[in-house]
């Protein structure tokens, strides 16, 4: 994992590593600190960090589109915040970032919005390339993530993708990020070594 940091280090991503998930929590509450904007994408790794709860305790105005009934007006409020959270659904050996998007807000602001983009990886993530990246989501995370949203398609059923065409379809929108964004100021990735998320 300190291997990996390094080459993603090497790209211009700012990189920090952690034995668990509480210490990464736990660092990340210092860097926000208080009184800023934190937009959050779907992401069960910053629900297990239980961050939402954490950086509202602490004074910041948190947007999330899963504690709010107005989600469309979440999702765009969250862009652009001083700080966004999410987590990658695979990281390569070789240093890129492969993300889905269904509606596209969480991939959308991996690219342009916030301030600060902090991408939080548990170990489980890691992949050889892209393409066993884009497997690992559609064979590891779609069915999970459809079941959750009570979504009508075929891995929901069978874990296994039929590359559906139903309107319901979470694999819209490809992302691999080879090197950081020039529109956000500071992109770091918090490696943790546990298993987290989806
Ligand atoms: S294309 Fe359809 S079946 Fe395949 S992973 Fe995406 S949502 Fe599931």
């Amino acid at each position: 994992m300190e291997q990996l940091a390094r080459i993603f280090a090497e790209k211009g991503f700012q990189t920090f590593v952690f034995s668990t998930g509480a210490q990464a929590a736990k660092a990340l509450a210092e860097m926000v600190g208080t009184g800023k904007t934190v937009g959050i994408g779907g992401s069960k790794t910053v629900d297990q960090l239980s961050l939402y709860d954490t950086l509202k305790e602490q004074g910041n105005r948190v947007i999330w589109h899963w504690k709010e009934s107005d989600k469309a007006k979440a999702r765009r409020e969250a862009l652009f915040s001083d700080f966004y959270l999410c987590s990658s659904n695979a990281v390569t050996k070789d240093g890129k970032l492969v993300n889905i998007d269904g509606t596209g807000n969480r991939a959308a602001a991996m690219m342009f919005g916030p301030k600060t983009l902090v991408f939080l990886v548990g170990k489980n993530k890691i992949v050889d390339n892209v393409e066993e990246g884009i497997k690992r989501i559609r064979e590891k995370a779609c069915g999970p993530n459809a079941r959750r949203q009570n979504l009508n398609v075929p891995c929901a059923l069978t874990d296994r993708c039929a590359d559906c065409h139903t309107k319901d379809r979470m694999c819209n929108l490809f992302l691999v990020h080879e090197y950081p964004s020039k529109g956000i100021e500071k992109t770091c990735i918090f490696f943790i070594d546990e298993e987290l998320g989806l």
